[in-house]
């Protein structure tokens, strides 16, 4: 199944070199041959939003057919060092984007681990810092990042300033924006001023936009939201948008997101689940743990936003993915089997093809005029990179839950990264690194 020419029908596929090389009705001849029949063979999936970026991380994204993995939304400050990290020792291809949360946290000098909890969320930065921040970023596109990454939920005293300027940036180097977009305490159906800061940037800077996971930013409004993504782009503008299929949602304590919220109400702190031991959190907990740090799975949005959301046809499919030796959220290891299982073959909201294309077509064109190798992803087409996913459309599901986050996806019988197999018989293979960086041409 192919979401750009839309063949859908019985071939042979013959794979060269890491690349497709021949699709055929008549009989192919190689040196290791794949038997897919009664299977889907489809593009690996392509996953815009990927924080977890380590073996632990890139074996469950390959159980759940994940070929390659970005970190887009928070990203890195280092871009050389972090590719550099990676190359040769990845199970799957990985890509950062150049980050400014990140980055604030380094100009800052901010202590938090992943997200802000010092001066990069709380303070006002200075002409100088701004200055020196986008200096950062601009080095980072020059060195090949894929695109620019935002979170003013998380630097909530970052200025709509300071946010346009990293759009002006980002445009000068043709980059998307993928931004976690600011929500209000409490959300307020009709009030939407988070996402409208950054449709107004990229409608001032010309920088394209990516909001990020809109189930849950989105709150009441995802349906608005998509809207307005579907008007501004019929008004010419280069807006899309993701999101991944869990009602609950995951972050750190220390973040800012949590500012503010010691008196709120008992049943808020029980809403909250504490990954490491299972329990629901009180005010005392919840007091505890926002001082010794960590990550909480908090309520994201009701099932009917959710099911808008991932049903949208605007919304590529993306994972939001992070565990920690075999803790986090179970979104990093099922997204992806959840919405082929339950979406396209229980609930037959989502037809197959469509599906697909939310997870392969759509992110790799949502890249590819800033980083052209993603031409040659996302699609079963002679001459693209060999990043394939074959799957059981009668069995594939998700296995992960809230308690065992860790459980592999059922279904993916194989993935190939560029060519290697790196899923046999639905199992990982060991030992094998054919994952390459993703990344735009280095201009400096
Ligand atoms: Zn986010």
């Amino acid at each position: 199944m192919d979401p750009e020419s839309g063949l859908d029908a019985v071939r042979n596929v013959g794979i060269n070199g890491g690349k497709i090389r021949a699709i055929s009705d008549g009989a192919l001849k190689g040196k290791q041959t794949i038997e897919a029949k009664g299977l889907v063979v489809a593009p690996g999936f392509i996953d815009l939003h990927q924080h977890g970026q380590d073996a632990e991380n890139y074996a469950v994204k390959a159980a759940d057919g994940v070929t390659t993995a970005l970190e887009l939304e928070v990203g890195v400050a280092d871009v050389d060092r972090w590719y550099a990290e990676r190359e040769g020792k990845a199970l799957i291809n990985f890509g950062a984007s150049a980050g400014h949360i990140p980055v604030r946290m380094a100009v800052m000098h901010d202590p938090g681990v992943l997200l802000p909890s010092g001066d990069a969320a709380h303070r006002v930065a200075t002409p100088a810092e701004m200055e020196e921040i986008d200096a950062l970023l601009e080095k980072a596109l020059q060195r090949g990042a894929l695109a620019v990454g935002l979170g003013p939920a998380y630097t909530e005293a970052a200025t709509n300033q300071e946010i346009l300027d990293v759009f002006r940036v980002a445009a000068k180097y043709h980059a998307s924006c993928h931004v976690h977009i600011r929500t209000p305490l409490t959300q307020v159906a009709g009030n939407f001023s988070g996402f409208e800061e950054v449709m107004a940037a990229a409608a001032i800077t010309g920088a394209p936009l990516h909001v990020v996971h809109i189930q849950s930013t989105g709150g009441p409004n995802v349906t608005q939201e998509l809207q307005m993504i579907s008007d501004a782009q019929s008004r010419g503008m280069d807006v899309t948008t993701e999101a991944y299929p869990y009602t609950m949602g995951m972050t750190s304590i220390q973040s800012a997101l949590f500012d503010h919220r010691e008196d709120e109400p008992a049943n808020y702190f029980a809403s909250l689940l504490w990954p490491a031991t299972g329990e629901h959190l009180t005010r005392e907990s919840f007091l505890r743990y926002r001082q010794q740090g960590g990550m909480v799975i908090l309520p994201g949005n009701t099932p009917e936003n959710v099911h808008a959301a991932i049903v949208s046809p605007l919304t590529m499919i993306a994972s939001d993915g992070y565990l920690a030796k075999g803790q986090g959220h179970p979104r990093t290891a099922g997204t992806y089997a959840l919405v082929l299982g339950r979406y396209v073959r229980e609930e037959k909201t989502l037809d197959l093809m469509t599906a697909l294309k939310k997870m392969t077509l759509m992110p790799a064109q949502r890249l590819e005029k800033r980083a052209p190798m993603f031409k040659d992803k996302g699609r079963i087409r002679v001459g693209a990179d060999a990043d394939i996913t074959v799957f059981d459309p009668e069995r594939v599901i998700d296995k992960a839950t809230y308690e065992k986050p860790l459980q592999y996806s059922q279904g993916i019988q194989f993935v190939l990264v560029n060519g290697v197999p790196v899923v046999k018989d639905g199992q990982i293979v060991e030992g094998t690194f054919p994952g390459r960086g993703a990344r735009a041409p280095v201009s400096q």
